[in-house]
């Protein structure tokens, strides 16, 4: 995999580090700084305007106080705004997917935004990327707003990138969940499966959740073997995605099978089989939709994962080699 995945290259020149983050004047002065803008998102998505991520002046967003500071591109800060109001009743607000649960496009679609997915397929790579983390961060503190020590609700501290309780003291910081993803080959087949909810003909990867306390040869290794009950032999690295929905970061690997056959039973998947580099390259000329409103079942004929998925990425090296 040689070019960027998408969700990846936000083009902040900076992040700003815990160093200058920890001096709440120089946090201030980010907020106070007349070039000052944020990514804005909410439940209906996140903001465009020109085929871009729109960066709207914090001093135009009527609580900009509480954005969370990205970083400074070439111009100055960069923010992440969350534009849904707090919820009177104190329950935990929906969960932003800026779309969807996966970040789909919200029933019919406010002009000026679009959706999670949406802003990796079709907005330059770099607005991707700077969207993926902007949704990662407001989400996290979305769903984080309580100590997980004591209960008691915390405070945002270094401009956003850490939530400290006043009780007790404890620093939380934003979690990344690790996904292993793989790509089983044999020569000249690989190994796709696929979930009941996914397009009609849809195939891809495998993929799963580290466990705790595993390594990701380890986790790779499991995953496939409850999954498709195979055995594998040492993964390879290929590339890695943040996937933020919510908070996801896929390893991709190529990884040889050792033995078994495929099979499916154990309820995770609805179907794993081999498909031949004819299949595989015959289905990669097909620019697959994005489709995820018409749960299907196998199919006839193989659609591969969108190009904007690492899985494709993991199919398409395997091809071109
Ligand atoms: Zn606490």
């Amino acid at each position: 995999v040689t070019e960027p995945n998408a969700f990846t290259g936000a083009a902040l020149e900076d992040r700003g580090s815990d160093s200058r983050r920890q001096d709440p004047r120089w946090v201030a002065a980010q907020h106070r700084d007349p070039h000052a803008r944020a990514v804005v998102a909410g439940s209906a998505g996140l903001h465009v305007a020109d085929g871009r991520l729109a960066l709207v002046p914090l001093a135009e967003l009527a609580r900009g106080a509480r954005a969370l500071l990205l970083g400074r591109d070439a111009l100055g800060p960069v923010f992440a705004y969350d534009e849904d109001s707090p919820p009177a009743d104190g329950v935990l607000p929906p969960f932003v997917a800026a779309g969807g649960r996966r970040g789909e496009p919200p029933a019919g679609s406010a002009d000026g935004r679009v959706a999670l997915r949406e802003a990796a397929a079709l907005l330059p790579q770099a607005d991707g990327g700077l969207a993926a983390y902007a949704a990662a961060l407001l989400n996290w503190h979305r769903r984080h707003r309580f100590c997980a020590v004591c209960g008691r609700a915390t405070d945002v501290a270094l401009g956003g990138l850490v939530r400290v309780c006043p009780r007790c003291g404890a620093s939380h910081h934003p979690r990344t969940d690790p996904v292993v993803i793989m790509l089983v080959i044999d020569g000249d087949r690989v190994l796709l499966g696929r979930q009941p909810s996914w397009p009609h003909g849809r195939y891809s990867a495998l993929a799963g959740f580290v466990a705790p306390g595993e390594s990701l040869e380890e986790a790779v290794e499991r995953e496939v073997l409850e999954e498709a009950r195979l055995r594998v032999g040492a993964p390879v690295y290929e590339a890695s995605q943040p996937w933020p929905f919510p908070s996801s970061l896929m390893l991709g690997f190529h990884v040889p099978w050792a033995s078994g056959e495929p099979d499916a039973s154990d309820d995770e998947l609805q179907d794993a089989r081999w498909f031949s580099r004819a299949e595989i390259k015959a289905a990669a000329r097909d620019d697959a939709d994005d489709d995820w409103e018409t749960p299907g079942d196998p199919g006839d004929e193989l659609r591969l994962p969108p190009r904007l998925a690492i899985a494709r990425r993991l199919i398409e090296a395997w091809l071109s080699r």
